[in-house]
């Protein structure tokens, strides 16, 4: 079995001719897909009887079952699947006035284990494959009933870590005869893989990159993500630094306010002079209670922050997180389903 929603359209085609169906087929198969999110061969009712027995023979769509659906005061919802193997993997719709964006997990869990992350905590089980990513955006799409316009993935899971199925998605998701979405609308999260930071500047397609960085210094930043061991932030900014040259791109970083731990004036300053010299805008978010020792600061002390490195030059906002009652920060569903539903 193939499963179809890793075909991009002209590999379908492909597929389709070698099966001995007419060409045409994949342009409707494609239509039912990705127009009218049809996810059944029964269902698509401009093939006959026999073709459609046929493609199901041959092609099939992930298994997905929908284990919670919730929604939390703001209108985030969040989604919990259980895929074919009894894992689980979050995904999340976040309104806002005029758009919708989706959060797409790309790993069930994460081998990066940052220690203020739900994700990282319960450990990492296996990447997602290409259809189960594109199967997190149309599905939703469905279920809403409304198209999404902005994809980030900062869902479970670090995409660099699974590069290919990753840019595969955004290749099916981005094809005109796919999902037919703007390159500029996908943003790639990541915790800081030079590599992968590298390969994306190159691969020339105007995807928008999020560092989650969280600390500007090095020791600081190994105790809260343990990938700082390997990479350190001077690699990390050689890679960003290469990333800006070769697209132009303003990067957004992520950064969570810890009380006590990386929330400083003396931290706000470290930031402006890592930042200094690049095209940055700074997304500032107090962090979302997973584990006892890290604490959210108080309000004033955020949006001091947030002055402080506005007032040295640096563009940046204190977020009101969304979806907050219904643990919307990634990962934390599928933790308590793995703890068996204890808060
Ligand atoms: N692995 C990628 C993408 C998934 S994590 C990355 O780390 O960027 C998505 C975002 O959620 C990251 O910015 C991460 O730092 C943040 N996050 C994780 N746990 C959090 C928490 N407890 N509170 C607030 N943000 C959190
Ligand atoms: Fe993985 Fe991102 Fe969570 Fe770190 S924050 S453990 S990289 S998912």
């Amino acid at each position: 079995m193939t499963e179809i929603l890793s075909l991009s359209y002209e590999e379908l085609k492909r597929e389709i001719q070698e099966l001995g169906l007419e060409r045409f087929r994949a342009d409707q198969i494609f239509d039912w897909i990705y127009k009218k999110r049809v996810f059944d061969f029964e269902a698509m009712t401009n093939l006959s009887k026999g073709n459609r027995v046929f493609l199901k023979e041959r092609f099939a769509f992930p298994v997905f079952s929908m284990k919670s659906r919730q929604k939390a005061k703001d209108g985030t919802e969040k989604f919990l699947w259980k895929l074919y193997d009894n894992e689980y993997i979050e995904s999340v719709v976040i309104r806002h006035s005029e758009h919708i964006t989706f959060c797409i997990s790309t790993q069930v869990g994460c081998q990066l284990g940052c220690a203020f992350c739900a994700t990282g905590l319960s450990g990492f089980k296996r990447n997602l494959s290409t259809s189960e990513i594109v199967a997190q955006v149309l599905y939703m799409e469905k279920e809403i009933n409304e198209d999404v316009d902005n994809i980030v993935f900062m869902g479970m899971g670090e995409p660099f870590m699974n590069s290919k199925p990753l840019f595969k998605s955004i290749e099916i998701l981005h094809d005109e005869k796919g999902r037919n979405l703007g390159i500029r609308h996908f943003t790639i999260s990541t915790a800081g893989i030079p590599n992968g930071i590298k390969e994306l500047a190159d691969s020339r397609l105007a995807i928008k990159l999020s560092v989650s960085l969280h600390a500007a210094d090095n020791e600081k930043r190994s105790r809260l993500m343990p990938i700082n061991r390997r990479f350190s932030i001077e690699e990390l900014f050689e890679a960003l630094r290469y990333y800006q040259k070769k697209t132009g791109n303003r990067i957004t970083f992520e950064y969570i306010l810890i009380e006590d731990i990386n929330d400083s004036f003396k931290d706000a300053k470290n930031l402006a002079r890592l930042l200094r010299g690049l095209k940055s805008f700074v997304n500032l978010i107090p962090i979302n209670p997973v584990v006892p020792q890290f604490h959210r600061p108080p309000v004033d002390r955020s949006k001091a922050f947030e002055e402080e490195l506005n007032k040295l030059g640096i563009e940046a906002a204190l977020r009101v997180e969304k979806g907050t009652d219904i643990d919307a920060a990634c990962g934390q569903l599928r933790r308590r389903e793995l703890r068996g539903n204890k808060r």
